[in-house]
């Protein structure tokens, strides 16, 4: 099978499986979601929505979250990994949105990056999650089922996310990226998988006998 002939058959698979992917951060607004998708880094998506109630409570807009201030941030979120670094942007990044951009997130990726804690991947969920804009947020297990599933080499985040870009339709990409997260989380975790457990394997790989190996980021 070539390899836009398992792409297409990926898609089908995965439109089928999960025909509307809900967003799974809880979150109000634009603002709440970039704060949820910044604290997200390496930490659960269910650990981030036991802390966002209060956070997004006391600071549900940027000049509230800025009034807050990093030690109440702190506070509350320190449940979650990298709690110093993430209260610190937090905070910094609420001040930088009201001085700098009119109390509005920035609609552009110039925008998004710039702001602290806030890299490629995070602005990509923002632009298609609150934006609609197409993107292909690439993460570690994206980067993962892409090569297990033979749609990229897996030489770097980056190269995934081209090679994705290029074998799907534009129009897919922002549910594409959620139903990979979702299968991945079910089905295809980062602990070794000989490659011929799923039906998706077995029907991109049918003559598959060894383990398949994958590149971590
Ligand atoms: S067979 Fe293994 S590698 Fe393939 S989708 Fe299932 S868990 Fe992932």
């Amino acid at each position: 099978m070539k390899k836009q002939q398992r792409a297409d058959l990926v898609q089908q698979r995965l439109a089928d499986l999960y025909p509307d992917p809900p967003i799974p951060l809880d979150h109000k607004d634009e603002f709440t979601l970039l704060v949820a998708v910044l604290l997200s880094a390496q930490c659960t998506d269910k650990k981030v929505n036991e802390v966002t109630p209060e956070l997004f409570r006391q600071g549900p807009t940027p000049e509230k979250m800025r009034d807050l201030g990093e030690p109440a941030i702190l506070q509350i979120i320190r449940p979650l990994g990298l709690s110093k670094q993430k209260a610190k942007h937090v905070a910094k990044l609420s001040e930088i949105i009201v001085d700098q951009h009119d109390s509005k997130v920035p609609q552009s990726f110039e925008g998004l990056e710039a702001l602290p804690g806030v890299g490629h991947k995070t602005a990509s969920v923002v632009m298609s999650q609150a934006f609609g804009v197409p993107a292909f947020p690439v993460d570690t297990h994206i980067h993962r089922l892409a090569q297990r599933w033979g749609l990229s080499s897996g030489k770097s985040v980056v190269q995934t996310e081209r090679d994705l870009k290029n074998l799907f339709p534009e129009s897919t990409w922002n549910d594409l990226h959620l139903q990979i997260i979702f299968y991945g989380r079910q089905h295809c975790t980062a602990r070794g998988c000989d490659g011929t457990k799923c039906g998706l394997c077995q029907e991109l790989y049918p003559r598959r006998k060894t383990p398949v190996v994958w590149i971590k980021p």
